[in-house]
C-alpha cells in the first residue's frame, strides 16, 4: 500500500532545496545548472563554504572542504540525526556517508571500504577519525565491546604520536599510511579492528628540513614526561638538547600541545592494554634515539672516526640492553667477513655518522612496525563469528616541497596509486557497466593516470626497477648514475623530463641532477641524492648482530633471529614499497567503495577529476540494482508483482515502475539491472515501503 503524500514528499524536499539554493549553495552537484563549468563548481563550493556548510556531494561521492575551525556539526545530536537515514534525506555530512557504508554492509553482508584522497593538510585524518567515532558511537553496544572500541578510538592518538609530526604542509601529517579494518558481526556490533601500516617516513628521525619537526612522540616525552621517567631514561627536560630535534627550529609550534599530548597519549597506552614494562621499554626505545643523535664522532690523523665523549654512548647502551663496547665497536668499525676470518675496517667519520644514523632510524622504524602489532593483537577479534567490514583508508597526501626526495616520490606514488583505483572504481567501472548492460550512453573522456602508475612501476622498465638495478649493480653506481640510467629508458616519456631532456624553456627550472614528474596532481621535480641509499636502506651486519642480543624486550622481537638466517637479499624499499600497495589495491578491490574527497584548494578540483566524477555522474545513474534484488525489495508496491511475480524479472521491474509512475526520463533498463537516475525517485519508493 503506497501512501500517496508521503511519495510526493520527495519531490517537495527537491523544491525546497531549489529555493534555498541562492545562499547555501546546491548540496549534490548533479544538480548544478550550469553544465560541467569548472568555474559554477567552485562557486557552489565557495558559496556553501562561507556558509560553513564543509561537505557536499557529487552523487555518492563526498566532498568536504577544510575549515580550519572547529564547527558545530560532529555532535552526538548529528550522528543520532543521520543514523538509519537516507543519504540523500538530509544535508551532506561524512556521518552519512559513514552511516550508508553500514547500512549497505549490514544489509547486503557483504565489506566495503572508505577511500579519503586529497592533498597534505586537507582533512584526511580528521576525516577517518571522525567516521570513527560515528561507528563508535552509534553502533548497537555491551560493555564487552566497549573495550574494543575504546582501544579502536585510542589507537588514534598513539599512532598519529609516533606516526605523524609537522611539515610545512600540515602541523599533524602523517607520516605513513594507514589501513584500518573495522570488523562488524551480523548484529552489526563493532568487535574488533585490524591496521595495516605502509612505509613510515623513517629519514625524519634523523633529519628534519627547516620549519618542520621530528615525530611528535620526541617532544612529547621531553616536554610532558615526568621527573622520574626522564631521569630513568636520562633525558634533559628540554628538547634544544637534542641534535636531533632542532634541525628543523621550531621544536614549539603553536598549535600543538606537547605537555597535554603527552598525557593523552599515556591514557591511550594504558586503554590499548600497554603495561608499565612495555611502555617502559618503549620510551626506552624512543630515548635512545634521542640519545643516539648526541652521539658525535672525531676524525683521527688518518680520518678514521673516534668516540671522545661517552655519556650519550652509556645511555645509548643502558637504554637498548647491550654492551657498550660493543656498542661502540659497531658505531666505528665495520665487521668484515673474509673466509673464515672476521676483519674489523675502520669508518671515516662521515661512516660512522651514517651508521649511527641508520641504526637509529632503523630502530625507530622497526619499533613503530611493533606498535601496530601490539594495537592489532588488543584489537583482535578471536571469535571465530562471521564478520563483516568496512576499511578506512589514510593515507599521506600527495605533497610538493621546495626539494623533493624519495619520500616525497613514495607518498606520490602511492596517491598515484589511488587515484588509479578510484577511476577504475568509479569512472572506468561506470561507463563499463553501461556498456555491458547496453545502456544509451555517451562516454565521458577522463586522464587515465595508469600511464604515470606504470612509468613508475613497471616491471624492469619503471623507475622503481631502474633504480632497484642501480642498488644491486656493483662498482660504481650512484644517485647520478640512476638519474642517467633513467635518461636512457624514460626518454621520451611524456611524464617524465629532466635538465638533459627539457627544451630549452624548461631546462631552466631544472637542476642537473633532477627529475620530474608529471604527476596526475600537478608536476613534481624530484632530487636524486639519497635515492639509492635511501632505497638500499642498508644496516651493517654487526648492527644487527648486536642488536639481536639486546636485553630491551621490544627489541628482541624487532631484530628477530630469523632475519640473520634468512640468505636472500632483503627486498629495497621502494619495490617494499610497491608489493605492500599492490596488496591494498587487492584488498580494496574485493569491497564497495565509498568515496571522500577532500579539498584544500581551487586547483584540487581538476587534479582530482571532479569534474570528470561530475560529467560521468551527471550522464550517469544514481542507483542500479540486479532485476531480482530490485524486485524482491520492491514487490509490495504493486498488485502485480506482489507477492510473487511469475515472468521474467525483467518484466515484473517494468511493471512494478510503470505503477508507481516511473516517468521515462527516470530509469532505463540495461541487461540484467534496472538503472534509476535520481536518488530521490529512489527515496520515494523507499519511504512508500517502509510505511507499507
Ligand atoms: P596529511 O596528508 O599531511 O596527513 P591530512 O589530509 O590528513 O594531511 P589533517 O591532518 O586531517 O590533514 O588536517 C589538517 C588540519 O586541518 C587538522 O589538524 C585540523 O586543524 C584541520 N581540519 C581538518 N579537517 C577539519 C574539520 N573537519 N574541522 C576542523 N578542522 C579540520
Ligand atoms: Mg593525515
Amino acid at each position: 500500500m503506497i501512501k500517496k503524500g508521503k511519495v510526493k514528499l520527495g519531490q517537495l524536499d527537491l523544491e525546497g532545496a531549489l529555493i534555498a539554493r541562492d545562499r547555501v549553495g546546491i548540496q549534490d552537484f548533479v544538480l548544478l545548472d550550469s553544465h560541467n563549468s569548472e568555474t559554477a563548481f567552485l562557486e557552489n563550493l565557495k558559496k556553501r563554504f562561507t556558509e560553513d556548510l564543509i561537505y557536499t556531494y557529487i552523487g555518492t561521492l563526498l566532498i568536504s572542504v577544510n575549515p580550519y575551525k572547529n564547527l558545530d556539526i560532529y555532535a552526538k545530536k548529528q550522528m543520532d540525526l543521520y543514523m538509519g537515514v537516507n543519504f540523500f534525506e538530509l544535508p551532506p555530512h561524512i556521518y552519512a556517508l559513514a552511516d550508508n557504508a553500514y547500512h549497505t554492509m549490514l544489509s547486503e553482508a557483504n565489506n566495503h571500504f572508505i577511500l579519503i584522497s586529497g592533498e597534505s593538510g586537507a582533512g584526511k585524518t580528521e576525516a577517518s577519525k571522525k567516521i570513527l567515532q560515528y561507528y563508535a558511537v552509534s553502533c548497537p553496544s555491551s560493555t564487552l565491546l566497549d573495550t574494543v572500541r575504546d582501544r579502536m578510538l585510542m589507537s588514534n592518538p598513539v599512532l598519529e604520536a609516533f606516526g605523524n609530526a609537522k611539515t610545512m604542509k600540515n602541523d599533524n601529517s602523517s607520516r605513513f599510511g594507514k589501513y584500518m579494518d573495522i570488523q562488524f558481526d551480523c548484529q552489526g556490533d563493532a568487535v574488533g579492528g585490524h591496521i595495516l601500516s605502509y612505509l613510515l617516513e623513517k629519514s625524519r628521525v634523523v633529519h628534519q628540513n627547516h620549519g618542520e619537526r621530528n615525530f611528535h612522540i620526541f617532544y612529547q616525552l621531553v616536554e610532558g614526561g615526568e621527573e622520574d621517567l626522564l631521569r630513568h631514561l636520562g633525558l634533559e627536560k628540554d628538547t634544544k638538547h637534542y641534535c636531533y630535534l632542532v634541525q628543523g627550529e621550531c621544536s614549539s609550534v603553536s598549535s600543538i600541545n606537547d605537555k597535554n599530548d603527552w598525557k593523552t597519549v599515556k591514557n591511550a597506552l594504558s586503554v590499548i592494554d600497554f603495561d608499565t614494562t612495555d611502555t617502559e621499554h618503549l620510551f626506552g626505545i624512543i630515548a635512545s634515539v634521542l640519545h643516539l643523535g648526541n652521539v658525535h664522532f672525531e676524525g683521527d690523523s688518518k680520518g678514521y672516526a673516534f668516540l671522545n665523549s661517552n655519556a650519550a654512548l652509556r645511555w645509548v647502551s643502558k637504554l637498548l640492553g647491550v654492551h657498550v663496547q660493543v656498542l661502540h665497536e659497531a658505531l666505528t668499525f665495520r665487521k668484515i667477513e673474509a673466509k673464515s676470518e672476521q676483519v674489523l675496517s675502520p669508518f671515516t667519520v662521515d661512516h660512522a655518522i651514517y651508521a649511527r644514523d641508520a641504526l637509529a632510524k632503523a630502530i625507530y622504524d622497526r619499533a613503530f612496525n611493533w606498535l601496530v602489532n601490539k594495537i592489532n593483537e588488543s584489537l583482535e577479534n578471536k571469535d571465530s563469528n562471521r564478520k563483516t567490514v568496512i576499511g578506512l583508508l589514510d593515507i599521506y597526501g600527495f605533497e610538493v616541497f621546495t626539494v623533493n626526495s624519495f619520500e616525497q616520490f613514495c607518498i606520490n606514488y602511492c596517491n598515484e596509486k589511488l587515484q588509479q583505483l578510484f577511476i577504475q572504481l568509479t569512472l572506468k567501472a561506470e561507463q563499463e557497466e553501461y556498456e555491458s548492460e547496453g545502456i544509451e550512453w555517451e562516454p565521458v573522456q577522463f586522464f587515465n593516470n595508469k600511464i604515470i602508475c606504470d612509468l613508475v612501476e613497471e616491471k624492469h622498465r619503471g623507475i622503481i626497477s631502474v633504480l632497484d638495478e642501480e642498488c644491486v649493480r656493483p662498482g660504481d653506481a650512484t644517485d647520478l648514475t640512476f638519474l642517467e640510467k633513467l635518461e636512457e629508458k624514460m626518454g621520451n616519456h611524456p611524464h617524465f623530463v629532466t635538465h638533459k631532456l627539457a627544451d630549452k624553456k624548461t631546462r631552466k627550472s631544472l637542476e642537473r641532477g633532477d627529475f620530474r614528474l608529471l604527476h596526475y596532481a600537478g608536476e613534481v621535480t624530484y632530487c636524486v641524492v639519497g635515492f639509492i641509499d635511501k632505497n638500499n636502506d642498508l644496516l651493517y651486519r654487526n648492527i644487527k648482530d648486536m642488536m639481536r642480543l639486546s636485553k630491551n624486550p621490544i627489541i628482541q622481537q624487532c631484530f628477530p633471529n630469523s632475519e640473520r638466517d634468512s640468505r636472500r637479499r632483503p627486498e629495497t624499499v621502494a619495490t617494499q614499497f610497491k608489493n605492500s600497495l599492490l596488496r591494498l589495491t587487492e584488498i580494496l578491490t574485493a569491497k564497495e567503495p565509498w568515496y571522500f574527497d577532500e579539498v584544500l584548494v581551487r586547483h584540487q578540483v581538476k587534479y582530482l577529476g571532479l569534474m570528470e566524477h561530475l560529467r560521468v555522474r551527471r550522464a550517469g545513474f544514481a542507483y542500479r540494482r540486479k532485476y531480482e534484488v530490485f524486485l524482491q525489495r520492491y514487490k509490495a508496491l504493486c498488485p502485480a508483482t506482489w507477492p510473487h511475480w511469475r515472468g521474467v524479472p525483467a518484466d515484473g521491474v517494468e511493471a512494478l515502475v510503470q505503477h508507481l509512475g516511473y516517468q521515462p526520463d527516470e530509469y532505463k533498463m540495461g541487461r540484467t539491472k534496472i538503472f534509476i537516475r535520481y536518488a530521490k525517485t529512489l527515496f520515494a519508493i523507499e519511504d512508500a515501503f517502509e510505511i507499507c
